[in-house]
């Protein structure tokens, strides 16, 4: 007998498992070794060896080696030995990087993979879906993806979306009856849940019948998708910028190998050098550098509870102009405790703090017992059974197991002294319409002892009133005129206004045996009850973090599903809505089209009592506008804004696995702060990769230029191959690395955002370049030259001059590369990395000039004191001289 044809209690007794308690950890773990881990097989990956040789594929590296290779057989062991040394420990460092930003990639994909809601030992755990075996129970609602094939045991209005497997988008009801069916096909398993499909409606909960390679989706192998390596708009720039860069360091290095021949050197020492030259002049480490740049920040980002998905995030989000974020649990805590109640007239308070089922209700300043207010009463029966939340205990603490909003009203009725297990007995769920925030609300059809039968709802007090034609007043149900409902929406707004979220509750008796279809069928003509005011405190960090974004020049607005009231007396607490700044409300948004909302969208900070379809019209008049926006979102219906928006940001802890999906980056703690640190980041990282391209680039014109300068004047080589070769892995290697974990500068975050449409060299960086670079050129061939001048016999003395110069003038020039403005605006000692790679650089250098069995390798001779004056003085001019004209302009 296969499982769809079976009763849910043989499922239990065939997969040995207990669906109250679930599985042992003994079991789990006999389990992992009989069927292994849930994961569906990828392709082979890129052995580390290929990865290892992969780095010597560089033409010009060939060239190089080839080269050397000539020397070698030509006796020139020594030089042929050192480039082959320094080639393979170059090559052994683009491969640690790459290594590490695969690693680091590998490890984000890990990260965000999706979790599974499973009962072990008797508690609902959230684990990785690979962890999960046949036998486990797992639960899962509207949004999220099922992690295996199960067998489905509750459910609760499920249905499930199975197009990754039948094509078919038309959501499928799921039920938990025996199938009659002789051999069913995939779309017709209406108790069997698959694996990478999706929840759109309802909840259940299943019992796992395959995991992996064992499932249906296991089967069809050739549906797997395969993570691509994406690229941010940088690299891609960058990689185009290479491609330029080599063609012209190309025809400069053949213009040096050409004039140097003219001039009269040996044509095989002038093609050694050149090739030399260009291997040092093309910045092909450039990639791997940025690939480990932006995955040490996506690390650091990490760290700060950000999780980036899409790479390419990282550099819009330091373009991002407007924030776009959920109210309720992202800007506030989601710690939600009742503390008023409004029926008929009458208002009560609650005491107590958070979770725990502790307080007394007062009606003005007399204290009163809810039995004794039938109205009172009422309400807090119907909130509880009209609910999902648990409340557990755990080290003398109260957790909440569920929607905070339910959870509260869960805690109002347990402080009246009710419990759910008792209530139940006198209820009997009938059917459940969940809740969806569109709709803004929720039903169940319940029936109590003496067969009476009830549609109970509850949700936004606004939206409810709508729906309802009578109210309890006075213990009696009334007619609901105009009159009365302006008293409601009265009291509404004065519970609203006290930045409490509101939630009322409504009742209908229907006939008993009646069967209720649909949600429009169950909440209409309800009678009134009341409403429930809740207090859901700001996140006490977001008042700065807003403040912070705006500095930086960055909108926030509030978009959430509350009321109107209640939304714009948090966002004045927070901040966000100023005197100038407007509120929109869901119903005016329906109204207006993209265009007549692009008029005012500049205005308005905050959009109340929305659905998730508007986000989407939301995002599209922001970016019309010209904004880049960052849009939040953890519902299913989210996942199209989430997409649509620059960086779409959904929430770890109550984000579906849908919107996830959708997202570019994920919040592990549902904090809008965590939205400021990780623009903050992303700010950073990109001025730090400004920071190295820079550094590299002005080194590699300084090496090209002093070249191709010796070359014009009839001068000897003034570096020889060796040494152009050790500048460039060593001098410019490492500290480039430092400086992409350089610190952001102390106003990162007081500028405006960066265009998304920057090229590399905007904002003056191209101008440093060419002029740091061609100052280096300049005073290492005049030191070259000065020294030369003085003794022309002893041509290895002045390379050894011209080395110490040039190596020193771009370790000089790295401490300006740290900041937009000029070296004298920061702290030079402020990057610990950077002082230790420019120590050992310089350290380095010192060894291969005075260490004797280094020099004839590096054809060096030991330089004398007084002629050190000469080089620090020289290799100082580039930075500091413009420096200088820095602090002349401020000045003026
Ligand atoms: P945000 O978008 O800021 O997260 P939100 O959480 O308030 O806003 P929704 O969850 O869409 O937005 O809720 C909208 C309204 O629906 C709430 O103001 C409340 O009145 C009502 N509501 C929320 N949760 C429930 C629930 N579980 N049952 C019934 N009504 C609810």
């Amino acid at each position: 007998m296969k499982f769809h044809e079976m009763e849910i209690n043989q499922v239990e007794k065939v997969l040995d498992t207990d669906f109250s308690s679930g599985l042992s950890p003994e079991a789990v773990k006999k389990r992992v070794a009989q069927h292994g881990l849930n994961e569906l097989q990828e392709g082979e990956k890129q052995s580390a060896l290929l990865l290892f040789f992969s780095q010597f594929k560089d033409f010009m590296v060939l060239v190089l080696l080839a080269a050397t290779l000539l020397s070698g057989l030509l006796g020139e062991y020594i030089d042929a030995i050192a480039i082959i040394a320094i080639v393979i420990i170059n090559g052994f460092l683009g491969f640690f990087q790459e290594r590490r930003a695969e690693r680091s990639l590998q490890a984000l994909k890990e990260l965000s993979a999706p979790q599974v809601s499973v009962l072990r030992e008797g508690q609902w755990v959230k684990i990785p879906s690979k962890e999960i075996v046949p036998g486990d129970i797992i639960k899962f609602s509207s949004g999220d993806r099922i992690g295996a094939d199960v067998r489905i045991i509750e459910s609760r209005s499920l249905e499930i979306e199975e197009s990754a497997l039948t094509g078919e988008s038309v959501p499928v009801s799921k039920h938990i009856d025996p199938l009659k069916t002789i051999n069913p096909g995939i779309g017709d398993m209406e108790n069997i849940a698959f694996m990478g499909t999706m929840i759109t409606r309802g909840s259940g909960v299943g019992v796992v019948i395959g995991t992996g390679m064992k499932t249906a989706m296991g089967q069809i192998a050739d549906l797997l998708q395969n993570a691509q390596t994406q690229e941010t708009p940088l690299q891609r720039r960058l990689e185009q910028l290479g491609k330029i860069l080599i063609t012209v360091a190309l025809l400069l290095t053949v213009l040096v190998v050409a004039i140097g021949v003219l001039q009269g050197h040996e044509l095989y020492t002038m093609f050694l050098a050149g090739v030399s030259l260009a291997v040092a002049a093309i910045p092909e480490g450039l990639p791997a550098i940025v690939t480990v740049a932006l995955s040490l920040g996506v690390q650091k980002m990490i760290k700060k509870n950000a999780i980036v998905r899409k790479l390419p995030a990282v550099e819009t989000l330091g373009c991002a102009s407007v924030i776009c974020s959920d109210k309720t649990g992202t800007m506030t805590q989601n710690k939600m405790t009742v503390t008023h109640l409004w029926s008929g007239g009458n208002t009560w308070t609650v005491d107590g703090v958070g979770y725990q089922p502790r307080g007394d209700f007062y009606r003005g300043d007399t204290r009163v017992h809810p039995k004794d207010e039938k109205a009172l009463q009422q309400m807090l029966i119907f909130g509880m059974i009209c609910n999902h939340s648990e409340l557990k205990i755990k080290d003398e603490d109260y957790i909440l197991d569920g929607d905070p909003t339910e959870g509260a009203l869960l805690v109002s009725a347990m402080k009246a002294g009710l419990d759910r297990t008792n209530l139940l007995d006198e209820f009997t769920i009938i059917k459940e319409f969940p809740f969806d925030s569109a709709r803004k609300m929720m039903s169940m059809h319940v029936k109590d002892k003496q067969g009476r039968n009830f549609i109970v709802t509850k949700g936004a007090p606004d939206v409810i009133i709508g729906k309802s034609e009578s109210i309890l007043w006075d213990g009696k149900t009334q007619y609901l005129g105009q009159s009365v409902q302006n008293q409601v929406q009265e009291a509404i707004n004065n519970l609203a206004s006290k930045a409490l979220r509101t939630i009322a509750i409504a009742f209908k008796p229907i006939p008993a045996n009646t069967v209720i279809l649909s949600e429009q069928e169950a909440e209409n003509k309800l009678t009134f009850i009341g409403v429930q005011g809740m207090i859901d405190p700001p996140r006490p960090e977001v008042k700065d973090a807003v403040k912070e974004c705006k500095e930086a020049g960055i909108k926030t607005v509030m978009i959430t599903g509350d009321h109107v009231i209640t939304a714009k007396a948090i966002a004045a607490q927070l901040g966000i809505l100023t005197n100038k700044s407007k509120v929109l409300d869901g119903n005016a948004l329906s109204n207006m089209s993209v265009p007549e909302l692009e008029e005012i969208v500049d205005d308005v900070s905050v959009f109340a009592r929305v659905s998730p379809e508007h986000k989407l019209k939301i995002v599209k008049a922001l970016q019309n506008r010209g904004h880049i926006v960052a849009m939040t979102g953890d519902g299913v219906n989210d996942a199209p804004a989430i997409k649509a928006a620059d960086i779409g940001v959904a929430m770890g802890i109550t984000g579906t696995d849908v919107a996830k999906e959708a997202s570019s980056l994920v919040l592990l703690d549902d904090n809008f702060a965590t939205i400021k640190s990780a623009i903050e980041e992303g700010r950073n990282i990109y001025e730090n990769i400004r920071k190295f391209v820079r550094y590299l680039l002005a080194s590699n014109v300084g090496e090209i230029l002093v070249m191709l300068f010796a070359m014009i004047l009839a001068l000897p080589l003034p570096l020889v191959p060796i040494q152009i070769l050790w500048v460039n892995l060593v001098t410019d290697g490492l500290p480039a690395m430092a400086l992409g974990l350089d610190r952001p500068e102390e106003d990162v975050m007081k500028r405006k955002p960066r265009s998304p449409n920057e090229g590399v060299f905007s904002r003056g960086l191209g101008w440093k370049v060419v002029s740091r670079g061609f100052l280096i050129g300049i005073v290492t061939l005049l030191a070259f030259m000065i020294v030369y001048k003085q003794n022309p016999e002893n041509l290895q003395y002045a390379q050894t001059i011209a080395f110490a110069t040039l190596v020193l003038a771009q370790l000089i020039h790295v401490f300006d590369c740290r900041s937009e403005k000029s070296v004298l605006s920061r702290n030079p000692f402020g990057n610990i990395y950077l002082v230790w790679a420019v120590v050992s650089s310089l350290a380095l250098m010192i060894a291969v000039i005075y260490y004797p069995p280094f020099q004839p390798i590096f054809h060096t001779l030991p330089i004398l004191a007084k002629d050190w004056l000469l080089i620090i003085g020289l290799s100082s001019i580039p930075t500091f001289l413009l420096a200088g004209t820095f602090l002349l302009r401020k000045t003026k």
